[in-house]
């Protein structure tokens, strides 16, 4: 980065500025613009102007084709305690104010109340341009989650902390994305870092003349040397001051594993994801160190780098255009997949390529999300995970599965045996919660106490507090009543493992969901333990088992397992208990939905590459791809660079 910031005062961004100050009326009390980022900062004196005429700031835009945000002047943001009083008063009792958080950085001050339906922009008792008037801080409203999350709270906290520097950061941030374009041609090339011909470590670089864009940093949770377990960084040469941006899909290890270890390593640019996948993956990537130190490893990096990642993340909402770079623009587009989860639309230089990663994608409707977005303007390179990309990998129908589900537990339950589902706290513990809650209401299920351990409350509240990103139904639930979808009187979290006996009682049918989803680490391996010897219970799993895990050789019929035991012994666990696995809850497209996928976007492909997906099922969908719609379809190993235009 040093290297690019010694070319002061841009063209560009001169031509930009000067469009802005011509544009914007007197009234507008504009004191300063300023870059915030890949966004343009206006800050005004007069908020309530730019607020009750909004169509100059879309004008503009449309102009400029740039993001620009509204900012209040530091001068009249009332202080944290009187603009906090002030909104005490102003906003209805009803509402149920339960706390305020006030970024300095961005003069925006976040209002979490239970009832945020009475605070929206359009609600009668409650004028945003009024009240930001009277405080000087622009309002995000947001619903109070019913267990307050410690991670967005940790997150709140260090953004406080840092909004000095982040400032200073974004500004230059800001300069390096509108800095002025050197290559006149661009050559627009993908190079393989990770993730290609296995499901693990996914990663790789998009590089143009101006600019180069890591997509994911992830690490192989089945791998057991290092040379198998990262990216393979090393090959490219680069340092990490060349680096434009990083853009992350979504929070899972296999997408975000190695990205505390990049910003330990010197990465101090721009972070880019959605706002739920900031929390989820600092989630994923704290508990992993937990789980290292467990197994006795020493973890790749500390809290201190995941804390990092915080003061480096720029969030963007799903469909919105945000340049990165001088030659590259971004979408973000729902994927399906997990809480934020999503496919990544490059829109390089000016309409040359528009080249779209999907991430892991559902294309099929859950409780949770939506099928993946695939209206996407223009799309000429498409690349496709393969996690179930064999012809043979076809998951049974919604319907199909959970009876099955229903069967596999009734079966169990109704024996005096325990159910235990190793599951990632994130994704389909939510979903499963609320399978079991539907069933056990209705009477198809037979009643019993559902314990959770591990981060699946934490995940459930980043859940409740992120509503907009869920499927319609629960999105409305959430923000226009009482209710919260991922509480239910048959749920216990067991916050502590003194808490263990209740679900480990002799004879007390029970299901436990307790994580890792692959038997790899956290609570779920104490329950393991306990439930794997007797035969009357049962092991379900409902997710992905990466080659490698433990997970992975339980399912494949392992009858005994070596497991660290209390005193750092190996202790022999008998396995002579029922296993099943369950495959339509999978947060992956199966072998259908990814053809139906590729089918939507048809019309305006170039080029289909496959990757996240052992080699044998990514090879068998590109041949699928490119027999049924006479697409030139690959699938790249690792190390191979790919020019896409
Ligand atoms: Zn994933």
């Amino acid at each position: 980065m040093q290297r690019k910031q010694q070319q002061k005062e841009l063209p560009q961004s001169q031509n930009i500025m000067t469009i802005i100050l011509e544009s914007i009326p007197k009234e507008a009390s504009v004191t300063k613009i300023e870059y915030e980022g890949p966004r343009i900062a206006l800050y005004t004196t007069s908020p309530r102007y730019l607020m009750e005429n909004n169509e100059i700031i879309s004008n503009l835009v449309n102009i400029i084709k740039k993001r620009i945000v509204v900012r209040t002047d530091e001068s009249i943001r009332k202080s944290e305690e009187d603009a906090k009083q002030i909104l005490t008063q102003m906003i209805p009792k009803d509402a149920n104010l339960q706390s305020t958080f006030f970024d300095t950085a961005t003069g925006e001050v976040s209002v979490e109340a239970k009832r945020p339906w009475l605070l929206q922009r359009n609600a009668e008792e409650f004028n945003h341009a009024e009240v930001t008037e009277k405080i000087g801080w622009k309002l995000r409203i947001r619903k109070a989650t019913t267990n307050p999350s410690n991670t967005i709270k940790t997150i709140n906290y260090n953004l406080k902390v840092s909004s000095a520097e982040r400032s200073k950061q974004l500004r230059q941030i800001g300069d390096e994305i509108f800095r002025p374009k050197l290559a006149q041609k661009s050559e627009v090339s993908l190079l393989t870092l990770g993730g290609f011909g296995q499901v693990g470590r996914s990663c790789m670089l998009l590089t143009t003349g101006e600019s180069k864009i890591l997509i994911d940093c992830g690490i192989n949770p089945g791998a057991r040397s290092p040379s198998e377990s990262y990216p393979r960084l090393d090959w490219l040469g680069f340092t990490l001051d060349d680096l434009d941006a990083v853009v992350i899909g979504h929070a899972h290890l296999d997408h975000t594993g190695f990205l505390p270890a990049l910003c330990k390593y010197g990465y101090k640019g721009p972070i880019y994801c959605t706002e739920p996948t900031l929390p989820m993956m600092n989630l994923i990537q704290l508990d992993a160190i937990k789980v290292a130190s467990a197994q006795g490893r020493t973890p790749i990096y500390s809290e201190r780098d995941v804390k990092q990642i915080m003061k480096q993340t720029i969030t963007l909402p799903y469909a919105t255009v945000t340049d990165i770079s001088p030659d590259i623009k971004l979408v973000l587009a729902n994927a399906g997949h997990i809480l934020g989860s999503a496919l990544c639309h490059f829109h390089i230089g000016n309409g040359d390529h528009n080249f779209v990663y999907s991430g892991d994608i559902k294309y099929g409707k859950s409780i949770l999300f939506e099928a993946a977005s695939w209206n996407f303007p223009r799309v000429e390179t498409l690349l496709i995970e393969s996690t179930y990309g064999a012809k043979e990998d076809i998951q049974p129908s919604r319907q199909e599965v959970e009876s099955s589900f229903i069967n596999a537990v009734n079966n169990t339950l109704a024996d005096d045996g325990k159910v235990l589902i190793p599951i990632p706290a994130v994704g389909r513990a939510q979903e499963i919660m609320m399978v079991i809650d539907h069933y056990m209401k209705s009477g198809e299920m037979v009643e019993a106490p559902v314990f959770t351990e591990g981060m699946i409350s934490e995940a459930s509240s980043i859940h409740e507090a992120h509503p907009e990103y869920l499927a319609r139904e629960l999105r409305q639930k959430i923000l226009e009543t009482d209710d919260n979808p991922f509480d239910s009187e048959y749920f216990t979290n067991v916050e502590h493992q003194d808490a263990r006996d209740e679900p480990l009682r002799e004879n007390s049918p029970c299901i436990i969901l307790a994580t890792s989803g692959m038997l790899e680490g956290g609570p779920v391996l104490e329950y393991f333990k306990n439930i794997a010897p007797d035969k009357k219970n049962k092991i379900l799993f409902v997710s992905y088992q990466v080659n490698g895990t433990m997970g992975r050789r339980v399912l494949d019929g392992a009858r005994q397992v070596s497991m660290l035991g209390k005193e750092g012994k190996i202790e022999a666990v008998n396995i002579n208990c029922g296993i099943e696995k369950l495959d339509g809850f999978s947060g992956h497209s199966d072998y259908n939905q990814l053809i139906s996928f590729v089918h939507r976007l048809r019309p305006k492909l170039r080029r289909v590459l496959v990757n996240h997906g052992e080699r044998r099922k990514s090879e068998n969908l590109a041949t699928s791809i490119r027999r049924m719609f006479r697409v030139p379809s690959h699938y790249p190993q690792i190390q191979e660079a790919i020019k896409l235009f």
